[in-house]
């Protein structure tokens, strides 16, 4: 998911919208913004692309000059309206709003405990549990409320939160999901990245801190923690697939990034072959580096549909299938007659590259080498990107790298090595804590509570 919020700015719904449109790779299902006026709350929420669940009609009802705005690609509830957020809640005189981006690994144990105590629930995400202990809590105004209940939950939450005066913005301790602020003019901007920062011309401020929160409000800011400075495990997939290009997170390009894992992975995993080619449009980065490295051309041999979203974001195996097909098409004059490297992002089910390794094949393509620009994905995440069951995963159901390869009908297979995506991502290669791999590696940096 994306979240994006603005403070103190007349057009907030407007740079909210913009703000979303550009976080729109990071979920596609639904979309809303709540804007407040000081005094009330004015909401609008709807399933589908950010341009499609707003209009001029409906922003100009967004009046305010604060807001908060949601995409939605759903890991956990289910893909329907009342899970659009943000969520709304009435709280207190007046109304809470929540945007959340992640996934609470606690959420069925504090759901439980909340509902023995008499809550009921109105939508079946984790993200609803966060409304219900601020209003529980002890503390009766939200400026002590909402960050008093941060260390109750567990998981990736980047969150922000408001009332009809008042901004919470925090991230989990461990930082899994990126977050970053931003300042137009005497308004202050957050947003999951600054690609979205860009988009309204705001300029960049500091990331978010895991275990942070800021409060503000019409006397100013304040900033405290929940949680001590020390664990850091921002999610390392954020830098191979979910970002997008031209985001900086934690001071680092997410396209140099890309382009590093594409030149590790040719110096690990060489073949002989005329043509680079990229799976677009994740994967463009990292095939230029495997390009650059190896002296073998990029050329452009698969054309992407814009018009179709990620097909991994479909919810149904079915439309996933079907959706590759849509996407993709080959452009023959590259590819017959040739040997070439195929670069793609990840593999997850498997789906994608044994329909692309076909389509190079149905346009001549003699032979195909598939070079993944990360490790194999053997564990399922806990933390908010889409994944299998553990039995699902590709890796898991093919014991070596050869077989894998038959099974997609490639002639050769290989993935990044776990150092070489270490050595990418990592700001400091002996302090490997400072991002999460556990969907590669298996070590959780959270308690699971799976039973
Ligand atoms: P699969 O192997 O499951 O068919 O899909 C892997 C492909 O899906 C890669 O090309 C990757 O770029 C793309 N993809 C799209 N959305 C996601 C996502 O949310 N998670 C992962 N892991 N890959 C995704
Ligand atoms: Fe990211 Fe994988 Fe960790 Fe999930 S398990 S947060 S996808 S690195
Ligand atoms: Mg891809």
């Amino acid at each position: 998911c994306g979240v994006f919020g603005v403070f103190n700015h007349p057009k907030a719904a407007d740079l909210t919208y913009y703000g979303l449109h550009a976080l729109q790779h990071r979920g596609q299902e639904s979309a809303g913004i709540v804007a407040s006026d000081g005094k009330a709350f004015r909401h609008h929420r709807g399933m589908g692309l950010v341009t499609q669940v707003f209009s001029r009609d409906t922003l100009d009802k967004l009046v305010g000059n604060m807001a908060i705005g949601h995409v939605r690609y759903s890991t956990s509830g289910q893909s329907l309206l009342e899970n659009a957020q943000p969520l709304v809640f009435k709280y207190s005189e007046g109304g809470l709003a929540v945007a959340h981006n992640g996934n609470l690994v606690n959420a069925r144990v504090e759901r439980d405990v909340l509902q023995q105590q008499g809550s009921i629930f109105q939508t079946t995400t984790d993200t609803e549990i966060i409304a219900h202990l601020i209003a529980r809590s002890s503390k009766k105004h939200f400026d002590k409320a909402a960050p008093d209940i941060l260390n109750r939950i567990d998981g990736s939450f980047a969150l922000l939160i408001m009332t009809e005066k008042q901004m919470l913005i925090a991230l989990d301790r461990h930082g899994l999901r990126p977050l970053s602020l931003g300042r137009i003019g005497d308004a202050i901007v957050a947003a999951s990245e600054t690609c979205a920062l860009n988009a309204i011309d705001a300029t960049f401020w500091r990331d978010v801190e895991p275990g942070e929160w800021l409060l503000i409000d019409e006397h100013g800011m304040k900033t405290g923690r929940f949680a001590p400075k020390s664990e850091k495990s921002l999610c390392s997939f954020e830098f191979v697939y979910f970002a997008r290009a031209d985001s900086i997170i934690h001071g680092r390009s997410v396209l140099t990034i890309r382009k590093e894992l594409g030149q590790i992975l040719a110096k690990e995993h060489p073949v002989q072959a005329d043509v680079v080619v990229a799976v677009p449009d994740s994967s463009i980065p990292a095939a230029i580096g495997y390009a650059q490295e190896s002296g073998i051309p990029y050329e452009v041999g698969l054309i992407k549909n814009p018009y179709v979203g990620r097909s991994f974001i479909e919810p149904t195996q079915e439309l996933r299938e079907l959706a590759v097909r849509l996407k993709l098409s080959t452009v023959e004059e590259i590819l017959t007659g040739k040997n070439v490297v195929l670069v793609d992002d990840s593999i997850v089910r498997g789906t994608t590259s044994k329909r692309i390794v076909q389509l190079l094949r149905q346009a001549g393509a003699k032979e195909v080498h598939v070079r993944i620009s990360s490790p194999m994905v053997k564990n399922p995440c806990f933390y908010g990107v889409d994944m299998p069951t553990k039995e699902e995963l590709f890796a898991n159901r093919h014991e070596k790298e050869h077989e894998m390869g038959k099974a997609i009908g490639a002639d050769s297979l290989a993935f990044l090595s776990t150092e070489g995506l270490l050595k990418a991502v990592d700001v400091n290669l002996a302090e490997t804590s400072n991002r999460c791999i556990a969907c590669f590696s298996g070590a959780y940096p959270t308690k699971l509570y799976l039973n």
